[in-house]
């Protein structure tokens, strides 16, 4: 298993995890086994998945058949937009740890740089991006970054997180955080697939020692699965494209491992989330093979800028917005 160094702690960060986006709460802790035994050291979770309790229970199985130990599972989870304003940064992250059994987490992530109106833990967990629960508009609250950011410094000071991150930005919010940062941004976690290659965004953050993660490695399909988005005459679907086809005959590999292993050599780590037994197995099959630089090229080549989680698309909210 490769692992990539976290500059401002030099932890190890492991280049493959399991991505608990969508997992149905009853199915979470037979997955975090599953994934455990299938060689993924890295669990991605967010407060706002609300399966943190049942990851949770997963936690608790994998260390108590003495299947891995604390020090070698990586757990990731993240801070969702109700949370940004300093005094609410603590109060989400116990409420993590304590659904997670943990005492402190390897990586805390602000989810996005987008700030909501507060609503508090006992009123409604997770609170989703709408105030009244219901939308239309999410009521935007205009947190400045660097409170937030100053916030989760201190959960580094007091030993509840080893390693801080950012998620959803672009370049220039970026160069910003690392202009004020006391602690860097140890990770910044990105959509990343051949739709969506974000190649100067990855070029900066890596020249700058912020390791990248990619997410939906598989483009539309997370997306398809919830309404989200269709096939249509913007793009057919990546795991069925035939440049990724054609490659996946030459390596005898799945559309999936192909795509996952495109992201990995950009030296990135991936994060697949799957609910099937043999996906779960086959997804984590990645260090054995490589691409050649045409075969990276021609998946490159596949970019058109296509984000499928734009906020601008679901709440009006243009985060990449030019
Ligand atoms: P993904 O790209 O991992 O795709 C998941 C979908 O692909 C599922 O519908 C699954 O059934 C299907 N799939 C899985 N393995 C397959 C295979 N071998 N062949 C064919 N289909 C397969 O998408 P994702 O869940 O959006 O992203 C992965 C993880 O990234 C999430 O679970 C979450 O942890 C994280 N994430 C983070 C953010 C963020 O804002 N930071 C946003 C989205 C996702």
């Amino acid at each position: 298993m490769e692992n990539i160094e976290l500059k401002p702690s030099g932890q190890l960060m492991p280049t493959l995890g399991f991505g608990f986006w969508k997992v149905p709460n009853p199915m979470c802790k037979d997955i975090v086994v599953k994934a455990v035994k299938a060689g993924y050291r890295l669990l991605d979770c967010a407060s706002d998945y609300g399966n943190e309790a049942e990851v949770g229970d997963g936690i608790k199985a994998v260390l108590d058949q003495g299947l891995i130990t604390r020090k070698d599972l990586f757990v990731t989870s993240k801070l969702w937009c109700t949370h940004h304003r300093k005094e609410h940064v603590k109060v989400a992250l116990k409420r993590t740890l304590a659904d997670l059994g943990l005492d402190y987490l390897d990586l805390y992530i602000i989810h996005f740089p987008i700030c909501v109106k507060y609503v508090p833990i006992e009123e409604r967990y997770p609170p989703g991006f709408y105030y009244d629960g219901v939308g239309p508009k999410p009521i935007i609250d205009p947190v400045p970054y660097q409170e937030t950011w100053q916030a989760m410094e201190e959960l580094v000071d007091e030993g509840l997180v080893k390693n801080i991150g950012v998620s959803n930005m672009a370049a220039a919010l970026l160069m910003d955080v690392l202009s004020y940062a006391r602690i860097k941004p140890a990770v910044l976690q990105i959509e990343l697939h051949p739709y969506c290659t974000r190649n100067q965004l990855v070029r900066f953050a890596q020249e700058n020692d912020v390791a990248i993660t990619a997410y939906s490695s598989f483009g539309d399909a997370s997306y398809q699965s919830i309404g989200m988005v269709k096939e249509g005459k913007d793009f057919v679907s990546l795991l069925n494209h035939n440049t990724v086809l054609n490659i996946c005959d030459q390596v005898e590999r799945t559309p999936a491992q192909v795509l996952l292993r495109w992201a990995v050599q950009r030296g990135c780590a991936v994060i697949p989330k799957s609910a099937s037994d043999q996906r779960i197995v086959s997804n984590a099959q990645l260090f054995d093979f490589n691409l050649s630089e045409s075969q990276m090229d021609s998946l490159n080549d596949l970019n058109i800028n296509l984000h499928f989680n734009d906020p601008d698309k679901y709440l009006g909210y243009p985060i990449f917005g030019n």
